[in-house]
């Protein structure tokens, strides 16, 4: 059983104040009754909650696709730059949402951000071949002997070893890279050891979920129950 304020809060509708106000003006029924008691405990396995009319699924994890603009770090909390959650809406501030996986403050693109804590380790394992695409622009030529070195994993300058990854070129200047890990700087460190210099990089998909072309850098939007099921179904 869960208190019926809380199991609003957790579900995205608001604040405890603002979901206790909204139950004291009626806006909440349990079971077809409206209730105005905050206290009221509910069990979310059985009973059907409607907030404003609509049913408040018990379903407690969110993912969301986020377009990142440059200059907003992956991370939930930071002194200097604003954050991948600054960007998310009010409704969502309840979710305890984190990045499942980084971009660097300068990268734009996919970032998807949860509060699934299992989800998110499983689509960053190197493991479970998740792909994660990205299209960079060099500021030198690529080199010729750059694809069959990604293809071959790499030895970055400070000795890491990366896995086997791909690069498609599309011309002198730019590229398409496919990678299953996520180390620090990964790509540009990767174009590095090859000689040329990343100057834009943008993530384009996750395990085939492609960013909507419709997002605008900075909007984000729940995942549908496709691209949802297309990513479980790789971890
Ligand atoms: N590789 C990088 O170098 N930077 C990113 O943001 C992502 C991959």
């Amino acid at each position: 059983m869960k208190r019926l304020d809380q199991f609003l809060a957790n579900h995205g509708c608001g604040s405890r104040s603002e979901v206790n106000t909204a139950i004291r003006r009626g806006r909440v029924q349990v079971n077809g009754q409206t209730v105005t008691a905050s206290d009221t405990h509910i069990d979310p396995e059985t009973d059907t909650v409607l907030w404003n009319g609509k049913p408040i699924l018990n379903c407690p994890f969110v993912y969301l696709m986020l377009h990142k603009p440059k200059g907003v770090v992956s991370a939930t909390d930071d002194r200097r730059y604003p954050t991948v959650l600054s960007l998310v809406p009010e409704a969502y501030a309840h979710y305890d949402l984190f990045p499942a996986g980084r971009l660097d403050k300068d990268t734009t693109g996919f970032v998807l951000l949860t509060n699934d804590g299992e989800f998110a380790h499983r689509i960053l394992s190197p493991k479970r071949h998740v792909d994660k695409i990205y299209r960079a622009e060099l500021t030198d030529p690529i080199p010729d002997s750059a694809p069959e070195k990604f293809a071959g994993g790499l030895v970055l300058k400070d000795g890491t070893k990366t896995l086997p990854a791909q690069l498609d070129v599309v011309d002198d200047f730019h590229a398409v890279i496919t990678l299953r890990e996520g180390k620090y700087h990964q790509i540009k460190r990767m174009f590095a050891a090859c000689g040329t210099t990343v100057k834009e990089l943008h993530r384009s998909a996750i395990g085939g979920v492609f960013l909507d072309s419709a997002l605008a850098a900075g909007d984000c939007r729940p995942l549908t129950d496709g691209e949802l099921q297309t990513l479980l179904s790789q971890i």
